[in-house]
């Protein structure tokens, strides 16, 4: 059995608080934007490698922590690369991905832990190091998703910060579970 295709626009996080996660994407600031993905990842490493239970689903129709971390991973990456996108293109659309698709066609829940771990560490540092990179004048770059959403570079950080939050509260049913360690 498959988790429900998650087809929800999600870019209403960027305008209020959520109410599952407890995160307030739309008011990070961006000083906090590095801070916050690289505390995150560390979150998650820590899940990968130490949870008792990493590749057990908790439902049937509900992905483990090991699924959830390489979608995750794969998070960390797509983003960078459409950061990167962002900054080198004027106004692009990005390719459309489809994370169910995917996490079926890459065999996510029989990866291993300590692989995806270190992926996405690996992953992690290449994504800060590029936010780190930004200059103020380039957060109001431009680009849009395969569906019309608009994003900027500020938003598109926020929003990439709620997914990984929100799927932090998704395993650990901690709201806002990265905050309590980041600067604030
Ligand atoms: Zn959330």
């Amino acid at each position: 059995m498959q988790p429900p295709p998650d087809t929800k626009d999600w870019t209403w996080t960027l305008r209020r608080r959520c109410d599952q996660c407890g995160l307030s994407a739309g008011e990070i600031d961006p000083a906090q934007f590095a801070e916050r993905a690289f505390v995150a990842a560390e979150e998650w490493v820590q899940i990968l490698r130490s949870s008792p239970a990493v590749s057990a689903r908790p439902q049937p129709d509900v992905w483990s922590p090991l699924e959830y971390g390489a979608h995750v991973r794969d998070v960390y990456r797509l983003f960078d690369a459409r950061l990167a996108q962002l900054l080198s293109e004027d106004t692009p659309t990005f390719a459309s991905w489809d994370q169910d698709e995917t996490a079926i066609a890459e065999r996510y829940s029989e990866q291993d832990p300590e692989v995806v771990a270190d992926e996405l560490e690996a992953a992690a540092q290449v994504f800060v190091a590029r936010i780190r990179s930004l200059t103020p004048d380039q957060y109001s770059r431009r680009g849009f998703r395969s569906d019309g959403a608009e994003f900027t570079v500020l938003t598109f950080i926020q929003y990439f910060l709620h997914d990984v939050i929100h799927h932090l509260w998704d395993v650990t049913g901690q709201q806002d579970a990265a905050a309590s360690l980041a600067l604030e």
